[in-house]
């Protein structure tokens, strides 16, 4: 079974969108942004620079990354540990977009990618799946919502996680993040030419969106 390639900006909802489209379609999902967020903590955790190409291209000699499906949920491991929650730290969120530009760490997430989606029957998501990593999925959705909708959102997703921030601050970290996204130079947030674009704003809950992503592949295949 051919790919589906789910791309878009910081906060859209591409994972949890992803996730279900996965669960109720039976194939298995992949959410390669936890990838380029393990080399992130590997930095922080090593207290190493995130910027410093040197010391990047040598962690990535020692970085092993694989994700596994744990009961129908996916995890993550980092040198064999479970790293699972330890991604989703505001620290990470903004350590993954500035570890994201470099061509090394690219080439070697993008080739793990692709052997990870070889044996079919994935849906993947990302900021350059359709435009990249998969370019022949057999269906490429690009998700997108205003700045400050998606900004709304990781505001609440913030503070159901038992933490708080201002809006201001959400809406700044989302405006910087997507900045680096779409002007880096390797594979930039881009939407693919034959990718749909969803507006998710329309939609009151990922349920919804997955369920629109779900009718377009099965009215296509
Ligand atoms: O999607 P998520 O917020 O977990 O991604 C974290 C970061 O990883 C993004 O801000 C982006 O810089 C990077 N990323 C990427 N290419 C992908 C997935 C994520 O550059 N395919």
């Amino acid at each position: 079974m051919k790919a589906i390639a789910i791309d878009g900006p910081v906060g859209v909802g591409k994972s949890t969108t992803a996730r279900l489209v996965a669960k109720k379609l039976g194939m298995a999902h992949i959410d390669t942004g936890a990838m380029y967020r393990a080399v992130a903590l590997y930095q922080i955790e090593n207290e190493l620079d995130m910027h410093d190409a040197d010391s990047l291209e040598k962690s990535l000699a020692q970085i092993e990354i694989e994700i596994k499906n744990v009961s129908g949920e996916q995890k993550i491991f980092l040198n064999k540990r479970d790293v699972t929650e330890k991604i989703r730290t505001q620290e990470v969120s903004e350590g993954a977009s500035v570890v994201a530009p470099n061509p090394r760490v690219r080439e070697k997430l993008v080739a793990a990618q692709r052997e990870m989606a070889a044996a079919g029957g994935v849906v993947m998501d990302g900021r350059d799946i359709g435009s990249h990593v998969l370019p022949d999925a057999g269906l490429k959705i690009y998700l997108d919502a205003p700045t400050e909708v998606r900004a709304r959102r990781r505001l609440l997703d913030i503070e159901a996680a038992g933490k708080s921030a201002s809006f201001e601050q959400v809406l700044a970290e989302t405006i910087t993040r997507d900045d680096r996204d779409k002007n880096r130079k390797h594979n930039p947030l881009v939407q693919a030419p034959d990718a749909l674009c969803i507006d998710t704003s329309i939609f009151s809950c990922p349920d919804e969106t997955a369920d629109k992503i779900i009718k377009i592949f099965l009215d296509i295949n």
